[in-house]
């Protein structure tokens, strides 16, 4: 272990974030953190900054950076708070930073993200929003500056743990036939297809196996989830949709599973608790303790796997759809579920709105070359603004 590591928490007072914190508190003597950043929640910022003594902590909101300011000068805690998409770019690329955690969900956490790959960091990715928006182009910049690209989405750390040495040169070129990705089927796998239009926002972020944000959780109610998890696993390990085959398992204890051309099937599992790809992605190559118990085999007992039902769940039809479309097409479907996935939380439209919205605006919205990132947060922004207009009300 070479000396003591500075880490970035990106969107620390979140779902991830809470669990980084966690994992990070149990090995002090291998990392400390130098900055925290959250959207608005000022009195977790506050607790977070008196436990961990960042030496910056940044809100999004520029309200909340001055009252967070207030309240720790009232507390003598000199941590500098900084405001803003620039601070959180700022904190990203600091010198004395070694590794970013990027936890901000959706496309918020783009900018920073690719600050971190500019400046050559260790990046724990779990905002996977920010590859479905610019895979192309993240990736160019982590192999230009030298960054190590870490993932952090369960099923994708399972993955990274299942490849080969060199995988990175081509799935096929290292013996890999294909990916099995896995997927809960969210709560509402087997519920009537007939009452999908009617669920409320408790039910669809009531998640069977694992307590996550409320975006995410409503994405693994749609499947969005896994259809932005296909798009991610495509930049991640450099291959396409037709080497993904996205397999319903209800237990959630496989988190996802690599087959090779000799016929072996390598498999991660574990307890569905974030602390274990969280934990792998800071120490790897090594391991530490995550405070993750043993995996109890009796209690699991048995594993079953089942095929997605593609008319349940259009939102994984779509996401295939935009990555084999390519360029701009998977910003746009994730730039209009975001906006749905907030209308669905506050009860403007039903659950079944998700996936017809998204399918019109991307049907509205050509898909063009994804060539900078000007165009993609053009497109970004135009999807936003489509979308919202097809929200009736
Ligand atoms: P969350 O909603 O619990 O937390 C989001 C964090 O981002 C908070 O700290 C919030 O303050 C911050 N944030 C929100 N909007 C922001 C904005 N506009 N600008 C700056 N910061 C902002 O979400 P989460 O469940 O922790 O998910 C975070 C990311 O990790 C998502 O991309 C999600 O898809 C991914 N992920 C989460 C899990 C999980 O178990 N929670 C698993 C896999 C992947
Ligand atoms: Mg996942």
């Amino acid at each position: 272990m070479a000396g003591i590591k500075g880490i970035t928490v990106l969107g620390s007072t979140g779902s991830i974030g809470l669990s980084t914190l966690d994992v990070i508190a149990r090995h002090p003597q291998r990392y400390r953190v130098v900055a925290l950043t959250a959207n608005r929640q000022v009195e977790r910022m506050v607790q977070q900054c008196l436990h961990f003594r960042p030496s910056y902590a940044v809100m999004s909101d520029a309200g909340a950076a001055e009252q967070l300011s207030l309240l720790l000068r009232e507390q003598g805690c000199d941590t500098q708070v900084l405001a803003g998409v620039s601070g959180l770019e700022q904190v990203s690329a600091l010198p004395e930073v070694d590794y970013v955690m990027a936890a901000i969900v959706g496309g918020a956490g783009l900018p920073p993200a690719l600050a971190a790959a500019r400046a050559g960091k260790r990046i724990l990715l779990a905002n996977k929003e920010a590859l479905v928006m610019s895979g192309a182009l993240f990736m160019d910049e982590v192999r230009q500056s030298g960054a190590e690209l870490l993932p952090i989405d369960s099923e994708h750390n399972a993955i990274f743990q299942c490849m080969p040495p060199g995988f990175e040169r081509g799935l096929a070129e290292t013996g890999v036939r294909k990916i099995l990705l896995t997927a809960s089927g969210g709560p509402f796998r087997s519920l009537p297809v007939e009452q999908l239009s009617q669920v409320s926002p408790e039910q669809a972020v009531a998640h069977p196996n694992w307590s996550m944000g409320r975006k995410i959780s409503v994405d693994s109610a749609s499947m969005m989830n896994k259809g932005l998890e296909v798009i991610e696993a495509c930049w991640l390990f450099n291959t396409g949709p037709d080497h993904i085959q996205v397999v319903l398992h209800p237990q959630s204890v496989i988190h996802s599973m690599v087959e090779y051309s000799d016929g072996s099937v390598l498999a991660q599992l574990g307890n569905p608790d974030m602390r274990t790809p969280i934990a792998h992605a800071l120490a790897w190559p090594e391991r530490i303790d995550a405070g993750v118990p043993s995996l109890d085999m009796f209690a699991v007992a048995r594993l079953d796997f089942e095929p997605p039902d593609m008319q349940r769940f259009p939102c994984l039809r779509l996401a295939i759809e935009a990555i084999q479309t390519g360029g701009t097409a998977p910003a746009v479907l994730n730039a209009a579920n975001e906006v749905v996935v907030e209308a669905f939380l506050q009860e403007l439209i039903p659950f079944t709105d998700i996936p017809r919205i998204i399918e019109q605006t991307l049907e509205r919205l050509p898909a063009q070359p994804a060539s900078d990132l000007e165009t993609i947060f053009a497109v970004d922004g135009e999807a936003r603004r489509l979308a919202s207009t097809l929200i009736p009300g």
